[in-house]
């Protein structure tokens, strides 16, 4: 049976991938277990109603005969997966009462924007639930739709609004390109307190092992492997090699953690950007534009950059690198109208907006600026300028010129790609480091 979950969480805390921790770790000493890692899906970034990183959980479960990968602990008690679960002997009330003391325990439900959902089928949906909850709006009624065609059952409570997370992350395709992320847990008694995660082991992990992502930026001084919000998570460390992300966790030196999961991801993997041309453009969608640059990049007071390009039918539409993207605007700064580029990023509502996750630069216009005023033809000496746009005099003779010795530009750019720093980053977006090791089944 696979059962799918979401919004169960507030700015105030929570976090639903510790709702499935500890439903998970409540599911094993009852003899159920999952057949498969546990999905952490991460959906449209667009969605207004998102709480932070628009994540939902699905998993697999099954009555257990066995199984040795080793996929979570909680404290001493460790979790192994068994694909070869039956599938049968499933008491599916028993599952939703412990589901539910779960829920009751730890979902921020007094808080508005909270809506829980969880769904429960014994087939995954068709992929094409999720490719439009990752890329677009969709309504609650197309889920539960989905849901009634296959059979399905889900519980909503408030408005259950995270039946599509939940829908859609049961609908993810693993043949897909994906990812992992390993979740280690705060202990209850130090939530909303300070982390104590050492930088420099986070460093450490990072320059060893090349097979983990958007651990640690650099320039900025910024530790992502910790959340920045009062949740349940003390870090999650994110890579394509699943069998190091333990060992990466003994790397870490940090307070006591209760324990840790590994889910399967679509995180770094650009699922939610679409090629577009762009009339074709809505709001609350992610894309890649291809166009020319065609206005000068120009910063506001805030730091913010923005610039239009115009696609080959001739529309166009703004582009932004906003001052969080930090040093990533120093590159935008040296764009020139007529440079060829692909845009990444999401879609702002009013005006419509690129919010730039990356670039790629395919081709650059040659520029050419004034080197030094002209030689006078006659006298072989450097003329005098006029004033502005009056042209240049020789002193000596008196010759005219226009012209002055003009040499091409270093656009201090090359071709290719070019990336938001990793504090910047969207759960979503595939950093440059992953381009060439997209990992499918
Ligand atoms: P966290 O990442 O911290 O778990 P969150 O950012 O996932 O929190 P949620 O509380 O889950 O935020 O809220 C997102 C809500 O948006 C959920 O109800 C989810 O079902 C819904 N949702 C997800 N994708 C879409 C979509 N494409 N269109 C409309 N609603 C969506």
């Amino acid at each position: 049976m696979w059962i799918g979950l979401d919004d169960t969480d507030s700015k105030d805390g929570g976090c639903t991938t510790f709702i499935c921790f500890e439903f998970v770790y409540r599911l094993y000493q009852k003899g159920y277990c999952l057949r498969s890692y546990p999905r952490l899906i991460r959906l449209n970034p667009q969605v207004p109603w998102k709480t932070r990183g628009n994540g939902a959980v699905a998993f697999h479960i099954g009555k257990r005969k066995g199984g040795k990968i080793l996929f979570g602990r909680k404290n001493d008690y460790s979790l192994y997966l068994d694909p070869d679960a039956s599938s049968k002997e499933i008491d599916e009330k028993e599952i939703i009462s412990l589901l539910k003391e779960v829920l009751n325990k730890y979902a921020e439900v007094e808080s508005e924007d909270t809506n829980p959902a969880f769904v429960f089928v014994s087939q995954t949906f068709s992929d094409n639930f999720y490719k439009k909850a990752v890329h677009e709006l969709v309504t609650i009624n197309e889920a539960i739709e989905i849901i009634k065609h296959e059979k399905g059952s889900y519980f909503l409570i408030k408005n259950g609004r995270g039946v599509i997370g939940a829908t859609a992350a049961i609908s993810w395709d693993q043949k897909r390109d994906h990812t992992f992320e390993l979740i280690s847990y705060r202990d209850e008694a130090r939530w909303k307190t300070p982390r104590y995660v050492a930088e420099e082991s986070v460093k450490k992990m990072d320059d060893q092992v090349s097979s983990t992502f958007d651990n640690y930026d650099y320039e900025n001084r910024y530790n992502s492997i910790v959340p920045h919000s009062p949740c349940p998570i003390l870090f999650g460390i994110r890579g394509d090699d699943v069998s190091m992300l333990p060992l990466c966790q003994k790397m870490i030196q940090s307070e006591q953690s209760i324990g840790w999961m590994i889910y399967i991801s679509n995180q770094g993997t650009d699922d939610h950007v679409k090629m577009k041309n762009i009339s074709m453009i809505e709001p609350f969608q992610s894309v890649i534009v291809q166009g020319n640059v065609s206005s000068i990049p120009s910063r506001t007071k805030g730091g913010h950059i923005f610039f239009k390009i115009k696609d080959n039918n001739g529309d166009y539409i703004d582009c932004a690198a906003y001052e969080p993207t930090k040093e990533f605007r120093k590159v935008i700064e040296r764009l020139h109208i007529g440079d060829y580029l692909e845009v990444y990023g999401g879609i702002r509502e009013e005006p419509l907006t690129i919010n730039i996750e990356k670039i790629r630069i395919i081709d650059l216009v040659e520029v050419f600026e004034k080197s030094e005023n002209p030689l006078c033809p006659v006298c072989n000496k450097h003329m005098k300028s006029r004033g502005n746009n009056q042209g240049y005099k020789c002193k000596a003779c008196k010759t005219l010129s226009n012209e002055p010795v003009i040499k091409r530009k270093d656009r201090e750019l090359s071709i290719g790609f070019y990336e938001v720093p990793v504090c910047a980053r969207r759960h979503l977006s595939k950093p440059l480091k992953r381009m060439k090791t997209e990992i499918r089944l």
